[in-house]
């Protein structure tokens, strides 16, 4: 028996299992990604939460230092599948701000969290784009994260962890703690702590045990285009969508938004609307063809930060829910708060802020 099972494979299930493995735990990932498309390989990877200064302190706390948590684990992972350092793509963030009050906001934010940051228009940064009012944010930057995703599942295997790759269909406590997780050919797998953290499949595997909260599917396209490394130096947010530049020269242009669509397809119109807005940020790429287009579904959550602690009720089951459109940025934080919750240990941040309430609350 494992000391841990963790259901779920994603950025959170994968950061998570690493946390066990430093703690010297015995532990086994049921990931089906074939039967259910994680969201962390189709998410553009940019390291801040979207206007980040208007989202409470809650989701702050989990993303500030998420840049500098990758920065360490790529170089504990570098060379794993191909990850280089550059996959963490030191670009910058430059975010539009469309009033004088966004930008002060954009601002005092990053005073609040001691991040540099300056007012700037668009031209001064990238000349080729449409011209904006913006502030600019050097420390930001964005990952490649099919990537670390592949090196993590490399180093884990590397460390003894079991991957089950057959769908868990089924989550029943144990007396004395922890759970018995079926699998979809009838076998089962045991053990005293469990974390779930399945994306937006979790409530159908923890409705069940009573636990019923605000998440939802939330559908997003991307389109990737192919330019010469550098064409776009920075990560270029705006209200209507952004371009991610990863050092190699591939631009990600996303996302489409579509809370309560489950489905895992690209679609037409979805292609045109990006295709439209990536023009409208760089008109060069009106000329481009995207050589890549899918589509992910984001956990999604009723509210701006996720859901991370115990389920109420059920000692031994925790829960990771609802990272939506931020789980690549806080999910090293999400992760050394889940294992030092589930190891016993005082966790860096107040749990209290993540914990899930139980039903009658
Ligand atoms: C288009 C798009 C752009 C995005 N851009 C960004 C961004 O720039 N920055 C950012 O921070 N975030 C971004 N996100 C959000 C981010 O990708 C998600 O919040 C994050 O990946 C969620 O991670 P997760 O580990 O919770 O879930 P997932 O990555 O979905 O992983 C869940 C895993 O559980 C497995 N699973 C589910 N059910 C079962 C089961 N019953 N049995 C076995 N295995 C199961 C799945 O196979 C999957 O591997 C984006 C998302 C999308 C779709």
């Amino acid at each position: 028996m494992a000391d841990l099972l963790v259901v779920g494979g994603g950025i959170v299930g994968l950061l998570s299992a690493l946390e066990f493995t430093d703690r010297g735990c015995r532990v086994t990932v049921i990931d089906a990604p074939a039967r259910f498309p994680p969201a962390s390989w189709a998410g553009g990877g940019i390291l801040s939460p979207l206007y980040a200064w208007r989202y409470p302190d809650a989701m702050n706390l989990l993303t500030v230092d998420a840049p500098e948590r990758y920065r360490n684990l790529i170089t504990r992972l570098r060379g794993r599948a191909g990850l280089v350092d550059e996959d963490l793509n030191e670009s910058g963030l430059w975010v539009a701000v469309e009033t004088e009050q966004e930008r002060a906001d954009a601002m005092a934010w990053a005073r609040r969290w001691r991040l540099p940051c300056s007012a700037e228009r668009l031209s001064q940064r990238m000349p080729e784009a449409t011209d904006r009012d913006g502030v600019w944010f050097p420390t930001l930057s964005n990952l490649r994260n099919p990537r670390i995703l592949k090196a993590l599942r490399a180093c884990l295997s590397a460390r003894g962890v079991t991957f089950e790759a057959t769908p868990a269909v089924s989550v029943s406590p144990r007396a004395g703690g922890g759970a018995s997780v079926a699998l979809a050919d009838g076998r089962e797998c045991r053990a005293p702590r469990v974390l779930i953290s399945a994306g937006m499949w979790s409530p159908r595997l923890l409705r069940p045990l009573g636990l019923d909260l605000p998440l939802f599917p939330s559908k997003g396209e991307m389109l990737l285009y192919r330019l010469a490394p550098g064409r776009v130096p920075t990560v270029l947010l705006t209200e209507q969508g952004y371009l991610i530049p990863r050092a190699d020269g591939a631009v990600l242009a996303g996302s489409t938004l579509k809370d309560g669509d489950d489905s895992h397809y690209p679609t037409v119109p979805g292609r045109w609307a990006l295709e439209k807005m990536a023009a409208s940020l760089l008109p060069a790429l009106a000329g481009e063809r995207p050589v890549s287009h899918w589509a992910g579904v984001r956990p999604g959550c009723g509210r701006d930060w996720p859901y991370l602690g115990e389920v109420p009720g059920v000692p031994g089951v925790y829960a990771a829910l609802g990272h939506y459109r931020n789980g690549l940025v806080s999910a090293p934080a999400s992760a050394a708060l889940l294992a030092a919750l589930m190891s016993g240990e005082r966790p860096h941040l107040d749990p209290a802020l993540y914990a899930l309430p139980s039903s009658s609350s």
